[in-house]
């Protein structure tokens, strides 16, 4: 199995080992987006980080001129699902003004039993396609991994796929770098796609591909350590599996918990026409007894992003009053209540539950839309903080 590096994180790696790379920053929501773009300076690129190809088509890249288009293209980008992938985060690239775009890449040729650079003069466009169609514009050079690959086959390679010779030099140069890599971090995929070319003749990495043995990671505790932080992200779909819970990430910082899809949706949609945005759709389901209640805000707390959290239960099965026992018990266990919490029951014995409910710890409203109303409130003062 392969483990896959984000784009940024690969970019960090080559930039290490003397790639030059964009000036560029990581950030996971709007706010975040703008300050990093108004540091970098405009236009710059506004980058989906998620493991697919060809995100530019699909609308995962935006370049951005000013404040105003850097906001649009994050609203539009983070929290948008690409090719089946939720995206999180975004990378804010300083966009390169580029004459030409190359592919320079190393990857193993199961054929031959061996690795082979590449490089082409047809980049920025999915290299398997060039393949494909038009096999002659990718040069090819097999490399013996016990002798590991020598200068002189990069600049054939370069020379072969007819490089202009102004940045022949620095393209092999970053070749052989790529080889390096390949060999010393058990690489299976390395590639640069496009390497942009500039009007002076600079020659920079635009976007990155790195993708290692997943079985050889114990040997580099710096890769181990991105692969911990990319699953980062997904630890909450990790616990949301674990406790069966019918969960959806969103962009926002509302934390909403209900039991019943159709309730949760309507809890979303109240939360949007008080100004506010969700920050996940989490379904408890059925039986909302107290331990699914704890393992509910357990998720909702452990997500950075949630400011304030809204209760909505129906209860039917599981009445109201043990919905507010779950809630008070789950509560009860904290020293301090890490976001404000506010719960609004219905349904089978719902004027008991209200009443059993711990007002220390939770804010009761008596209708769906005030509480909605009232953890937009909350959430907002939080983010003011
Ligand atoms: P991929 O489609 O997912 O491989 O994403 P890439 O990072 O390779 O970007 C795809 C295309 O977007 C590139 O080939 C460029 O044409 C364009 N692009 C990406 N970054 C920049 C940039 O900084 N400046 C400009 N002008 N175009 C960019
Ligand atoms: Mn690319």
């Amino acid at each position: 199995m392969d483990m896959r590096l984000h784009e940024y994180q690969a970019k960090e790696v080559f930039a290490d080992a003397g790639i030059p790379t964009p000036a560029s920053q990581l950030a996971s929501d709007v706010d975040g987006v703008v300050d990093a773009a108004d540091e970098i300076g405009y236009p710059v690129a506004v980058k989906a980080q998620v493991h697919v190809g060809g995100r530019g088509k699909a609308g995962g890249i935006k370049l951005v001129e000013n404040s105003e288009e850097a906001r649009e293209a994050a609203d539009s980008i983070l929290g948008m699902d690409l090719k089946g992938y939720h995206v999180d985060q975004v990378l804010v690239e300083e966009a390169v003004d580029f004459t030409n775009e190359l592919y320079v890449g190393i990857t193993m040729d199961r054929g031959e039993g061996k690795p082979v650079a590449m490089v082409s003069t047809k980049g920025g466009v999915n290299i398997e396609e060039v393949a494909e169609e038009d096999p002659d514009a990718i040069a090819r050079e097999h490399i013996d991994p016990s002798f590991g690959m020598h200068p002189y086959q990069a600049r054939k390679a370069v020379y072969d796929a007819g490089v202009d010779r102004a940045v022949a030099r620095d393209v092999s140069s970053i070749l052989k770098t790529l080889y390096d890599l390949w060999e010393s971090k058990d690489g299976s995929d390395v590639e640069i796609n496009p390497l942009m070319i500039t009007d002076d003749d600079e020659v920079i990495a635009a976007d990155a591909v790195m993708n290692v043995d997943e079985d050889a990671l114990f040997r580099h505790p710096d890769l181990e350590e991105m692969e911990e932080e990319a699953a980062g992200g997904d630890e909450l779909e990790r616990k949301a599996d674990e406790y069966d819970f019918d969960y959806v990430r969103l962009s926002g910082n509302v934390g909403i918990i209900g039991n019943g899809a159709g309730l949760v949706m309507t809890t979303l949609d109240l939360v949007d026409h008080y100004g506010g945005e969700p920050a996940n759709f989490l379904d408890v389901g059925g039986g909302a007894k107290a331990e699914r209640i704890a393992n509910a805000l357990d998720m909702v707390f452990s997500d950075e992003n949630v400011d304030a959290v809204v209760f909505n239960i129906f209860g039917g099965i599981t009445r109201g009053d043990e919905v507010a026992r779950g809630i008070n018990e789950a509560l009860e266990a904290f020293d301090e209540i890490p976001k404000p919490v506010v719960v609004r029951l219905a349904g089978t014995n719902w004027e008991e539950g209200m009443e059993i409910l711990n007002e220390d710890l939770v804010t009761v409203e008596q209708t769906l839309e005030d509480a909605v109303e009232r953890t937009v409130e909350y959430a907002e003062e939080v983010n003011e903080q």
